[in-house]
């Protein structure tokens, strides 16, 4: 190409995620049977009210633009939901739709950090936040957490990699890709080195459905009184409710933050689509509510014989994550066993020879570890383990 291209390019590789669902998707189309361990979604398809009222909206010309931050049922409906969490006091108004929570995210960043400012981003981390972080001209300072203990989400190594220039930390809890939660005792030393330090402390829920035992269940959101304004509260329908493309995500926080965050999101997408908005709608105010407590009961069997099964495999080793829907095994004994020198290398191996599609654990900031979505059917799970073993050479 002679023409020239932006110079902010350079700052970001493209989605690791989105690249392995386009090379196991090539495969496919090729006729090679995929074992798909890539996807960052539930296999269930959205609740069937959740469609239902997709359709109406359409029949009934809810076909055109809405407010940039939202219909207003949806951020009332959204204000209702997490009153327990977020206390009754929250308004409408402290709530915000956008299209997706990687758009909501992104436009937050934009509206919160400076050129120069510093993030800390405990690792792993979803694979955007660096990305996102550079392109609104921050720098993000990784943060790693413990494999040890499974990645437990901890505020002594965030304490201790905060400097003058660091505006805000991020957590993502429960973790993708570790699925570690971020502890109670944590979440309090965290909400009192936030407030302490004035920094911005975006919370990440995303996976906040998916949390498998009751004493791991809780949110940044309940500190919401300590934290004031410093809190930004990110999630989506995407994973909760199995409805990731129909781009709805949304954010609380304080009212000044909200105006931030419309100014650029209505230069950039102006708004959710409406018809998913009227879907979302339904998605809190049907029997659809309930799904994501079924959901949970299936991904906890899942994610339990899984584990067990890639514990089997020589070389691999993982922990039992705590929340998501993802296992994320250590896999530097099978990379040593295959003569492998990253896994990146491994992942590639894995899909050529076996034609089994996995996330490098470097898109993550990890590379001694491999992502496997366990979001999708036993006997592909079970294939899946099978393929892993001979790939091991234990078969
Ligand atoms: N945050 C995390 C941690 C994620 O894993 C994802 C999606 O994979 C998102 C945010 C964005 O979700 P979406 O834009 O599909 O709502």
């Amino acid at each position: 190409m002679t023409r020239r291209l932006a110079s902010r390019l350079g700052l970001v590789a493209p989605s690791s995620t989105v690249a392995v669902k386009a090379e196991a998707d090539r495969l496919r189309r090729e006729g090679v049977d995929v074992v798909d361990f890539g996807p960052g979604e539930p296999d269930l398809a959205s609740p069937p009210e959740v469609k239902r009222a997709g359709i109406a909206a359409i029949e009934q010309d809810f076909t055109h633009y809405t407010p940039a931050a939202g219909i207003h049922e949806l951020r009332e409906a959204l204000a209702e939901h997490y009153a327990e969490r977020a206390g009754a006091t929250l308004l409408p108004e402290e709530v915000a739709v956008g299209a997706g929570g990687k758009s909501v995210l992104f436009n937050l960043m934009l509206a919160l950090v400076n050129p120069g400012d510093e993030v800390l981003l405990p690792a792993p981390y979803w694979v955007s936040f660096p990305e996102q972080i550079r392109l609104a001209g921050g720098t993000p300072v990784v943060v790693p957490m413990d494999p040890g203990e499974g990645f437990t989400l901890r505020a002594e190594p965030l304490e201790k990699a905060i400097g003058p220039a660091t505006r805000a930390v991020i957590v993502n809890s429960p973790n993708n890709p570790s699925g570690a939660v971020l502890p109670r005792d944590e979440a309090e030393r965290l909400v009192d080195l936030v407030v302490e330090r004035d920094l911005w402390l975006i919370s990440d829920d995303t996976y906040e459905s998916f949390v498998y035992d009751e004493a791991d269940k809780g949110s940044l959101l309940d500190y919401r009184d300590r934290l004031g304004e410093r809190l930004v509260f990110v999630s989506a329908f995407s994973k909760t409710w199995a409805m990731t493309g129909w781009r709805i995500g949304y954010a609380i926080a304080a009212k000044p933050v909200i105006a931030a965050l419309l100014k650029i999101q209505s230069h950039d997408t102006t708004q959710a689509c409406s018809i998913s908005q009227k879907a979302a709608l339904a998605a809190l105010t049907s029997a659809a509510v309930d799904a994501p407590r079924k959901t949970i009961e299936t991904y906890r069997a899942r994610r339990d014989s899984f584990v067990a099964g890639l514990n089997r495999v020589p070389g691999v080793r993982c922990e039992l994550p705590r929340g998501a829907f993802y296992a994320f095994p250590d896999v530097s004994g099978l990379m040593r066993r295959r003569g492998l020198a990253s896994s990146a290398e491994l992942c590639a191996a894995l899909i050529r020879d076996k034609a089994v599609a996995t996330v490098p654990g470097e898109a993550f900031g990890v590379g001694s570890h491999v992502r496997f979505s366990y979001a999708t059917a036993d006997r592909t799970l079970e294939e899946g383990l099978a393929r892993l073993s001979a790939f091991a050479g234990s078969e």
